[in-house]
């Protein structure tokens, strides 16, 4: 429904703008089916009931690659119901769903599983119900980029398990509800396998069992509300070790680590960069949110994922070439915007990526200065794309972006806007507000809030901009132009003598949304004497203005496009 709302607001657009909004049209998708409105949209079989705890019990037969489980889901009421919607893929069979001793009937379709309920549950009502199941669950072809099951084995040959479902969604291996809207207050989750190994998964260890000979069953628990793609396990030959970090503020947070065997000399050496990450995380973006669970990597068959509290971590011990692991840092920036910050719907899982991407450059700036956190952006900035809109269609569980620029240029959009605004404290306390205004509990965030978010903590500093040099003091069209459209705002600009008085700048913008008013910056040299002039700030909009700079010698002028992201252009003077 929301998304049909931007197709009408855009086709408006499109008919008021003409021809110079030819590359803002909106983006066409392919065509969505039953099973993606399904998966992604809500439906009174899924909002009439609030999941509380999800149990998860699954016992791991290695060499047939399948797996046999059950689910007890405990929710409450939230208006009557007699039937409700589960998610578990169709690859998978369900053996029964129980209510208390009694089994449910229940249709499939697609991935979705309809429980007829044996009466009308009453609004308030806390009730549970068990599913149990089995089969091969899907295998990842390209972890963690495809979701599924990592069958692999370590370097010894001993199998080492794990699963990663972002996209996909926690369904392709468990039955739950399957909508990112409602997290659980806590999940409970037992791995049973070859008593050789180890299971470790989110949250702490409560209890180890030997339930048959050569046979091992772990428990793992949260005290957190979590993303149901956050729900994952690894299987292996593990060594665990501990170490804690002290915060400043927040006091003492645990650290563990589960490696491979024989892997633990280099682990400790390695790991010991979380501890100035967590300084800068903490300073600029609030308490590690997961305090009483700790912090924990895992070491991964697979490069990375955030899952809470007990993060996949498979980048082999490298660090970039500034000097930290990519993996460990950005994966760990999701504690913040992701598993503490989360969004509802997959579509807008900018909010995850964007923000995250971000902590990298934070981490730079916070570590070796604000010159090498710029540069590492511009590095980023080669891998953007303009392909697609970074903000997708909802309701569908849309995953199928054909390049990364919520991750580019979404943290190119953020400083974009601390550029825009130009008030580095303000900035970053906003930032850090963040957390106390959409984060925590089992709340979720969706776009209009996060860029209202902004909107409002930043809105007395744009008024100012606006009654000084006539910026937008809305940013509605700014976050149009980079979360709706493809298309980057472009720069035109020219240079043109002014007698021999001096030089006239000409610039606007071109191919933006209408009300895309925003400064940027020109440096401005007057070579060949290498003279470095101030930057001349202006606010160009989409008609043409010029700027008078009174300096007789030659100039050349640049836009300052290393602070703010657009297609900066050179072009004839203008009639
Ligand atoms: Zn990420």
């Amino acid at each position: 429904m929301r998304w049909a709302k931007i197709l009408i607001s855009w086709s408006l657009w499109a008919s008021m703008a003409g021809g110079l909004w030819a590359q803002l049209v909106p983006h066409t998708y392919p065509a969505f089916t039953r099973a993606d409105s399904l998966r992604g949209a809500l439906r009174p079989e899924r909002t009439s009931w609030d999941v509380n705890h999800y149990n998860l019990y699954l016992s791991l037969d290695i060499p047939k690659r399948s797996i046999r489980g059950e689910n007890v889901i405990r929710f409450r009421v939230l208006a009557p119901m007699d039937r409700l919607q589960l998610d578990l893929f169709a690859n998978l069979t369900i053996d029964r769903i129980l209510w208390n001793s009694q089994s449910l009937s229940f249709e499939r379709e697609h991935n979705a599983v309809w429980v007829q309920l044996p009466e009308t549950l009453a609004e308030g009502s806390e009730h549970s119900l068990t599913v149990q199941y089995h089969g091969q669950p899907q295998a990842a072809a390209k972890p963690p980029w495809d979701g599924g099951f990592v069958w692999e084995e370590d370097p010894t040959g001993a199998p080492w398990v794990g699963v990663a479902c972002e996209g996909d969604g926690a369904s392709l291996w468990w039955p739950l509800k399957d909508h990112l809207g409602d997290k659980p207050d806590s999940i409970r989750i037992t791995i049973e396998g070859p008593d050789t190994l180890m299971a470790v998964c989110n949250g702490d260890l409560v209890t180890a069992r030997y339930p048959a000979p050569g046979r091992k069953s772990w428990t793992w628990a949260t005290t957190y509300p979590i993303n149901s793609y956050n729900v994952t396990f690894y299987l292996g030959q593990y060594t665990h070790f501990q170490d804690t970090y002290e915060s400043g503020e927040y006091g003492p947070l645990q650290l563990d680590y589960y490696v491979l065997q024989g892997n633990e000399p280099q682990a400790r050496k390695h790991f010991q960069q979380v501890h100035g990450m967590l300084d800068c995380f903490e300073q600029y973006l609030g308490p590690y949110p997961f305090r009483r669970d700790g912090f924990a990597l895992v070491e991964a068959p697979y490069w990375g994922m955030e899952h809470q509290s007990a993060i996949a971590y498979g980048n082999e011990y490298e660090n970039n070439r500034y000097g930290f692991d990519f993996i460990i840092l950005h994966e760990s920036g999701h504690e913040w915007f992701g598993n503490y910050i989360s969004m509802a719907d997959h579509g807008e899982l900018w909010i995850h990526e964007a923000f995250t991407t971000y902590t990298e450059a934070i981490y730079l700036e916070c570590t070796q200065g604000a010159d090498v956190a710029q540069k590492y952006l511009l590095d980023q900035r080669r891998l953007i794309r303009n392909q697609e809109p970074i903000l997708g269609p909802l309701d569908v569980n849309y995953t199928a972006w054909p390049d990364a620029d919520m991750y580019y240029k979404g943290t190119w959009m953020l400083h974009t806007l601390r550029h825009i605004v130009q008030d580095d404290e303000l900035w970053w306390a906003s930032l850090r507000q963040m957390y106390d205004s959409l984060g925590g509990g089992t709340r979720t965030t969706h776009t209009a809030e996060v860029t209202g978010y902004w909107q409002q903590v930043l809105g007395s500093r744009l008024n100012e901009l606006a009654a000084k040099m006539g910026i937008n003091p809305r940013l509605g069209p700014f976050f149009d132009q980079f979360l709706r459209c493809s298309a980057p705002p472009r720069l035109e600009y020219a240079l043109r003598p002014a007698g021999n008085q001096g030089w006239f700048v000409y610039y606007r913008w071109a191919n933006v949304v209408p009300g895309f008013q925003y400064p940027l910056s020109f440096a401005l040299n007057a070579s060949p004497l290498r003279i470095y002039l101030p930057p001349l700030r202006v606010v160009p909009t989409d008609s043409w203005q010029r700027t008078f700079i009174p300096h007789s010698g030659p100039l050349a002028i640049s836009p300052a496009d290393e602070l703010f992201y657009c297609i900066p252009q050179q072009v004839e003077v203008p009639d």
